[in-house]
């Protein structure tokens, strides 16, 4: 599949196809940006590009297979930008199968040989987990002659002690050997790990693509699209996880929080921490269920509904400037408070959720953050009333 099928990423390809068609392709790469934006699917495509035997100029014996194939040099030898689709290697990438394709995330531990490593509960991406499935495995010849290509998921999970483990590897992969790290952004690694990867930054999505794809995947109504593409801020893959997970359904009980906010402020902070908890447990049986989920489902409901509640406030505040609101266009509430609200107030109870967010990241008392949203919303909804 070509490079160019990851929608919307134009400079990202650029640069990869400028270093493929200079056969000089780092060992190393990151690739950054929010979730859901197609980094997964990039660094796929790029994989199965460097794994493709129908593609190299002169892949000799070794096109179908032998483990006893000579390397190849260490430029990737690649005549085009595209994988051919038809060799024995893409067909087994497509099938999921490829020997020499290492996806790595952080509850590969279940998997470790070691049972203490199993037991740990996968919050980072450890160095027992980076050692067995990345550190033993690079050091081997690719088992099909073309290249060995591991895709780091979450890197900015890897935890200190592994990025150290990583650090000769990142600087010297062996000859063949490919490294791609995905991180939301650079910042979590370390200067030494990110020094030794090529960067690449991939941006949000436009919000036309993820509604299209949201209706023509999702079959959503307009109504429920509008709401997720602005929940979503340029992320498709959250778009479609918060479409799977029926979010567009909840937002009658967040706007009835809101309107609760202009009376009883406490008691709105109240229904916002209750429905966080129950997106919590819902998760949490996903998670149960053995998806590669969060290990934070309680923190995690809790920013998402901070974010559903940032929705309605923005649309809000563009009422209260005169512009349409965008996450619920035709819903009489959002202009019922607007009336109610003057613009300080009003960012300052935006400023609130931002606060909120970052004391959930540092696991805060979540009663008390949704109460002081609540309280928040409740001076912004009484600021035009002059309470
Ligand atoms: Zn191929």
């Amino acid at each position: 599949m070509p490079l160019s099928d990851v929608l919307y990423q134009d400079a990202a390809i650029d640069r990869l196809q400028r270093a493929l068609s200079s056969s000089r392709v780092p060992h190393a790469y990151l690739f950054t940006g929010p979730n859901g934006v197609g980094k997964e699917l990039l660094a796929s495509r790029l994989a199965q590009l460097l794994l493709c035997t129908g593609n190299v100029a002169d892949a000799g014996p070794s096109l179908f297979g032998g483990g006893d194939a000579e390397p190849a040099p260490q430029d990737s030898g690649l005549k085009s930008q595209d994988s051919c689709n038809t060799c024995t290697d893409c067909i087994l990438f497509a099938a999921g199968n490829h020997p020499d394709y290492h996806r790595i995330h952080r509850t590969l531990n279940k998997m470790h040989p070691d049972k203490a490593v199993q037991k740990r509960k996968a919050i980072d991406l450890g160095v027992d987990v980076v050692r067995h499935f990345v550190l033993e495995r690079i050091m081997l010849h690719p088992s099909r002659g073309n290249a060995k290509v591991f895709i780091i998921v979450e890197a900015d999970r890897l935890s200190i002690q592994a990025q150290n483990a990583l650090l000769k590897t990142l600087e010297e992969p062996p000859g063949h050997s490919y490294l791609i790290l995905l991180a939301a952004t650079p910042d979590e690694l370390l200067a030494t790990t990110r020094s030794r990867c090529q960067h690449i930054a991939l941006g949000t999505l436009p919000d036309h693509f993820i509604a299209e794809r949201l209706q023509h995947e999702r079959q959503l109504t307009p109504v429920d699209t509008a709401f997720l593409v602005q929940l979503a801020q340029g992320s498709l893959g959250t778009a479609l996880r918060f479409a799977d997970m029926g979010i567009h359904q909840r937002i009658g009980e967040i706007l009835g929080a809101c309107k609760a906010a202009v009376e009883d402020p406490l008691g709105a902070g109240k229904a916002l921490a209750e429905l966080a908890k129950e997106l919590a447990s819902n998760s949490k049986e996903a998670v149960d269920a053995g998806e590669e989920g969060d290990t934070n489902a309680a923190r995690e409901a809790q920013a998402l509904v901070l974010s559903i509640v940032g929705t309605v406030l923005r649309d809000v505040q563009r009422v209260v400037v005169g512009s349409p609101p965008l996450a619920r266009p035709n819903e009489p509430l959002i202009a019922t408070l607007a009336a109610r609200c003057t613009t300080r107030p009003l960012a300052d109870s935006i400023r609130a959720l931002s606060l909120a967010e970052y004391q959930i990241e540092k696991n805060a008392n979540a009663g008390l953050i949704f109460d002081t949203v609540g309280i928040a919303m409740n001076r912004a909804f009484s600021s035009a009333i002059g309470v």
